[in-house]
């Protein structure tokens, strides 16, 4: 199995908000002959069929039916997010300063690192509604202006000589992107149009700003993903966590997809993981557990038989140990950029990894020839949370959590190992044989 990094890049570069990673993931799909099934339609789910389903256009799920029986069905799932720490940019954007400068007013959306946004050329993408006939169905249009058009200026070391020793950031007040200057005629023209991101959305779009009723915008970190280090060991981009899991779970399902097997394969990508997974798309809602009902197809007995057979693989990123910073990691337990995937254990069930589930995916590793690490957390630091328990609450899986250790978790541009990689999309793919 040849893997290569560019297309992992590729997808990186495309996929610059939640909604785009989908449009990566379905455009992928619908070419592997994917069909698109719609939740509020009535499905006929043909054996070894291939389908997918998206939920708020920020949410995907594919599966491929297996062939055994609705008594004798098992899922075999990865789970991983779209969503990543960012800006939206709020209703009423613009603020307006001296000299034509225009400033924009945003909301940090999850728990981004805020320094590494600074003085990096911005670009926005998201989602716009347009009026139809139809108030109850507007039409949905995504954009990616694809062109760095703000950027957030740090104050100068000047003015604040203190900076380098702790400066707290306010998200009100530091961290407003400005898009650029302008006359007062061209302020007052554009602001009669309703301001300067729905009019440069609209020229994007080829559509008139006033057919906007509303959208989701967000801006993302400009510059290219790419590889790095003496040997390409490294790539960088914004996005990797959770992207990257994502992306290896689609090259799992896309390489095994034609082939059949009894157990029924799910990638299941979920919105929202970083601001607590509490959406109608998020892993806290039914979402999972009712698309897996209407596959099973079988009575309420064949569907719970069906859940205790199956096994999930939460797929969500893992810190890897900085070799500036040792004493935050645990002594026994930190796992290496370059050192395969990690299996992530809490004692306190923060993560659905037990010893059980934590064997299951050791012998698949071993099975496909790829390292295996474990992180656990330095006994007086509280970690984060992921997919994992928030859908055991839901549908009570056997499991694993797990990730690829990466450096920067959160930041504009975060670190992931190349051979993490590809070992991620050699136990996925053997997972899913
Ligand atoms: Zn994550």
């Amino acid at each position: 199995m040849k893997i290569k990094i560019q297309p992992t890049l590729q997808r990186l570069e495309r996929s610059t908000c939640n909604f785009l990673a989908v449009e990566t993931v379905k455009r992928e799909l619908k070419a592997a002959g994917f069909r698109e099934l719609r939740q509020e339609e009535e499905w006929s789910i043909q054996g070894a069929g291939k389908y997918f389903m998206v939920k708020n256009g920020s949410a995907i799920f594919a599966f491929v039916k297996g062939s055994a029986k609705p008594g004798e069905e098992e899922f075999r799932i990865i789970s991983a997010h779209s969503d990543s720490p960012c800006f939206k940019v709020k209703p009423n954007a613009e603020i307006y300063g001296d000299g034509g400068v225009v400033s924009l007013n945003v909301e940090k959306y999850g728990g981004g690192i805020l320094y590494t946004w600074f003085d990096r050329p911005l670009s926005m993408s998201g989602r716009v509604m347009l009026a139809t006939s139809d108030p109850f169905h507007p039409e949905t249009r995504l954009f990616d202006l694809e062109r760095g058009v703000a950027t957030i200026p740090h104050l100068a070391i000047h003015f604040n000589r203190d900076v380098n020793e702790g400066n707290p950031l306010s998200v009100q007040k530091d961290m407003k992107p400005v898009i650029g200057f302008f006359s007062n005629e061209r302020i007052e023209q554009v602001k009669s149009r309703g301001g300067f991101v729905r009019l440069m959305v609209a020229e994007r779009l080829g559509i008139e700003p006033e057919e906007i009723l509303d959208y989701e915008i967000v801006l993302y970190p400009f510059e290219k993903p790419s590889v790095c280090g003496v040997n390409g060991e490294f790539f960088q981009s914004a996005r990797i966590d959770d992207l990257s899991m994502v992306f290896a779970g689609l090259d799992a399902l896309l390489a095994t997809c034609d082939t059949t097997t009894p157990a029924t394969r799910v990638l299941a990508v979920f919105d929202n993981e970083e601001t607590g997974s509490g959406t109608k798309q998020g892993a806290a809602s039914p979402v999972l557990r009712d698309l897996l009902e209407r596959i099973n197809k079988g009575s309420r007995e064949d569907f719970l038989r069906a859940i205790a057979r199956s096994f999930m693989i939460s797929a969500d990123n893992a810190h890897a140990w900085h070799p500036n910073y040792n004493e935050k990691y645990d002594p026994t337990n930190h796992p290496v950029i370059g050192g395969g995937p990690v299996i992530k254990i809490n004692a306190n069930c923060k993560y659905m990894t037990d010893a059980e589930g934590a064997s299951v995916f050791r012998s698949l590793c071993r099975k496909a020839g790829v390292p295996c690490q474990t992180f656990v957390n330095h006994s007086d630091v509280a970690g984060g949370s992921t997919l994992g328990n928030i859908l055991t609450s839901q549908l009570d899986l056997r499991g694993v959590d797990m990730g690829n250790a990466i450096w920067a978790m959160h930041s504009a541009r975060e670190t992931a190992g190349t051979a993490d990689q590809f070992a991620a999309i050699k136990v996925f793919t053997t997972f899913f044989s």
